[in-house]
């Protein structure tokens, strides 16, 4: 993959560059999200590109507004399991403020979606924050909840390094599946009833929630812009996320645009930060 600048307005939009996709661009854009378990996927004119949510993250976490990223292939490198190759990409680069103000999706209304003992709403807030919290029952990986207000470093120091994480037993279901297969300790936790397996162990003690937050924050990205309002997950994943934004831009009353030069600008004031130095 290559991160490549992007003028103010063009917002983050994927490229397939191998010959299957034939240089087809899918705006990330929660209109293209595609239908596929386990992680984020968008699609136009039948292309998907797939695994987009950790470097959306990045860049929601980073304050990029603007940016093509070219992928050979279908789906996006998985790098660690976490974030942070993709945050050591955007260091590299560098970034470039635009003249153009940063524009926000406002929460102005709480909208909720629970089923099955899941649930997440987006509420009015200042800035944008996470409230998070995972509980898989009985098992290795106790109830969990962390909360990051997104201000500057939060993402980079809180929640990039958090790696995705599965069940000994569901990777062992993938695999006869024939999916996951380049599931392995170098790029996932991967948790038995005792434990993980990783030699390492874990980042953080609460790692798996807070790469629910990670996964949380890509997924809300789709919005088309930063969010400002408070995102609270219990239990959620990437379907209910994507459900969310559909029933957050349905309800015209419970948003509206505002940006950076507005009256009503959040405290502290976001980065106007908005494309990668070329
Ligand atoms: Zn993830």
């Amino acid at each position: 993959m290559a991160m490549i600048p992007a003028p103010a307005g063009t917002g983050i939009v994927f490229r397939r560059t191998d010959l299957a996709g034939r240089g087809v661009s899918i705006p990330a854009d929660w209109r293209h999200v595609a239908d596929m378990p386990m992680c984020t996927a968008i699609e136009a004119d039948g292309i998907q590109i797939a695994t987009i949510e950790h470097v959306m993250a990045a860049l929601a976490g980073g304050g990029i507004d603007n940016l093509l990223i070219e992928v050979q292939g279908p789906e996006l490198p998985i790098m660690d399991g976490s974030a942070w190759g993709f945050v050591f990409m955007i260091e590299c680069a560098g970034v470039v403020e635009l003249e153009t103000p940063r524009r926000f999706v406002k929460i102005l209304r709480p909208v909720t979606l629970s089923a099955g003992g899941r649930s997440v709403s987006l509420r009015p807030g200042e800035g944008f924050s996470i409230d998070f919290e995972v509980d898989y029952g009985a098992g290795a990986i106790a109830p969990q909840r962390c909360e990051v207000e997104l201000v500057d470093g939060a993402f980079k120091n809180e929640l990039s390094r958090a790696r995705t994480f599965g069940f000994l037993h569901e990777v062992d279901a993938l695999r006869a599946a024939g999916l996951a297969r380049g599931a392995s300790l170098e790029n996932a936790i991967v948790v038995t009833h005792d434990g993980v397996l990783n030699e390492g162990g874990l980042r953080f003690p609460d790692e798996f929630v807070r790469h629910k937050a990670l996964d949380a924050l890509g997924d809300l990205y789709l919005a088309g812009a930063p969010i400002m309002g408070r995102f609270e997950g219990r239990r959620s994943g990437h379907k209910l996320n994507h459900r969310l934004l559909r029933a957050l831009f349905q309800r015209r009353d419970a948003w509206c645009w505002s940006d950076s030069n507005a009256a009503a600008s959040p405290s502290p004031e976001p980065k106007r930060v908005a494309g990668l130095r070329g």
